[in-house]
């Protein structure tokens, strides 16, 4: 065993740095030999996180699998199915991702994110994972700011969101500084920051060549600045939950530290039970969770969760752009795609129809002049001679009419769908819902001679 462990270490040292190792010694937690073996044999666990808006056929049989003990849409898999081809992964139902970044739902649980009109910032927000987590805890009557800066990595977090259904989000892609000038507005401020991302090594070798001293104090500069940068837009009374998927101090504790004693936020304190095992730090008075791989089913993380001091007051907000509401006689062209939801308002937006919580529209109005917003509410589809062509939004929403004429597909009927393949229809001209397993997954429109599939094209499967 013992001559087991000294080879191991040995492969190791050459496949993870030197360095890296060393700058790990004295962390709370840390134990080496542990941690080697887990990265020289322990196989990263599969993880997925449900979808609560949306059911399906088979949905209550996915809960039969091990649970992911900090957050309650989580589970764990025994083994990893080929999502692409599983037309419920397309559809919303479920987030592959990875099982102690969910972590932030036992934070935010805490913190009372699901109470309502809670207004949160998801600021480093692509591709999602964090931001979807987000939209399953809060209430109906809370709003979801998701912000991604790096214009390559919005798509993503559109499509992600768009798919997961919930309708009280914005997108933006906005420079984090762009959040501070907006001034104290939100509730819950989440920054998942850039990091040098160590806790990936089990998942992405690049991570291990890129990896240097010099990147973590270059990551550390960066999380600083966009902390900086963005803490004006939390309310006093509010929170911030810092994250990243480094094991490096630098990047953890002591920006924790700097929080607390340069930027006066108040270190809060997370319940953990025992036999979780992740590991709570204690730095100069701030509370930090470490995720090692050799101690959990996880890959490494670090979250952390602070206070901004005072008593937060009502806001008003008053916007230079004005959003028209939707006529009523669009309205009644589109009443058969759309439930009445109370508390939702018709609005047209650049040519489409977008629902929006009413409570919400002179925020957006607000926010429209003040970042570079990509998507708000759901997008109902655009009016062309006086028809509706319904968006991909609707079908993915709750707020689609529930008696909708529905087409229920087999599995490769589905597949040929979502590769915008052509296929037969047994039905009645019209727009028709598709489904599978009773799980809607876009459009479809059906001409007396053929099926005009409406699966958006850059979202289509491709190899497969
Ligand atoms: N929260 C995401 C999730 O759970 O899916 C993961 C976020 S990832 C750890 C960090 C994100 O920060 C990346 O999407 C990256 O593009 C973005 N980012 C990079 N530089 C940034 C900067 N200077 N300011 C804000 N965000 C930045």
């Amino acid at each position: 065993m013992l001559v087991f462990l000294e080879i191991s270490n040995l492969i190791l040292q050459k496949i993870l740095p030197v360095d890296f190792i060393e700058s790990l010694h004295g962390l709370e937690g840390f134990r080496e030999d542990d941690f080697l073996r887990a990265h020289a044999t322990g196989i990263p666990p599969v993880s997925i996180r449900l979808n609560p808006f949306k059911d399906w056929e088979g949905k209550e049989k996915l809960k039969d699998a091990e649970r992911i003990p900090w957050c309650e849409d989580g589970f764990y898999l025994a083994e990893r199915p080929s999502f692409t081809s599983d037309p419920v992964f397309h559809a919303g139902g479920y987030y592959v991702q990875e099982a102690s970044s969910m972590f932030l739902h036992q934070v935010l649980t805490q913190l009372g994110a699901g109470e309502p009109e809670k207004i949160a910032i998801d600021l480093c927000a692509a591709p999602g994972g964090k931001s979807t987590l987000l939209q399953s805890l809060l209430h109906s009557t809370s709003l979801l700011l998701s912000n991604e800066v790096i214009k390559t990595r919005v798509g993503v977090l559109q499509e992600n969101i768009l798919k997961w259904g919930f309708g009280n989000g914005i997108v933006t892609q906005s420079d984090p500084s762009r959040y501070g000038d907006a001034g104290p507005f939100a509730d819950y401020l989440i920054v998942d920051a850039p990091c040098s991302g160590s806790g990936l090594f089990r998942k992405d070798e690049d991570a291990i060549s890129q990896w240097s001293l010099n990147q973590v104090d270059h990551c550390s500069l960066r999380q600083k600045r966009i902390l900086e940068q963005s803490l004006p837009a939390l309310k006093p009374g509010g929170y911030l939950v810092y994250s990243t998927c480094s094991f490096s101090k630098k990047e953890n504790e002591e920006i924790g530290n700097w929080l607390a004693r340069d930027q006066g936020l108040e270190p809060v304190r997370i319940n953990i039970t025992a036999n979780w095992n992740i590991v709570e730090t204690h730095s100069e008075g701030c509370f930090g969770y470490r995720f090692y791989p050799d101690k959990l089913k996880g890959e490494g993380f670090f979250m952390a969760a602070f206070k901004k001091e005072g008593m937060g007051s009502p806001l008003f907000f008053k916007g230079k752009k004005k959003i028209g509401l939707t006529s009523p006689k669009t309205i009644s062209e589109i009443q058969d795609f759309v439930s009445n939801a109370d508390g939702y308002s018709l609005y047209s937006y650049a040519g489409k129809e977008v629902t929006f919580p009413s409570r919400y529209l002179s925020f957006l109005e607000w926010a429209l002049g003040m970042f570079f917003v990509k998507q708000a509410g759901t997008v109902i589809g655009e009016m062309k001679q006086g028809e509706l062509i319904p968006h991909h939004a609707l079908a993915m929403s709750w707020q689609l009419h529930s008696h909708f004429p529905k087409i229920n597909l087999n599995r490769e009927n589905a597949l040929q769908y979502l590769r915008r393949q052509n296929f037969e229809l047994d039905a009645t001209p019209g727009w028709k819902l598709l489904t599978y397993n009773h799980l809607p997954l876009g459009w479809a429109k059906v001409l007396p001679n053929r099926v005009n599939n409406y699966y958006p094209k850059e979202w289509r499967i491709l190899n497969m």
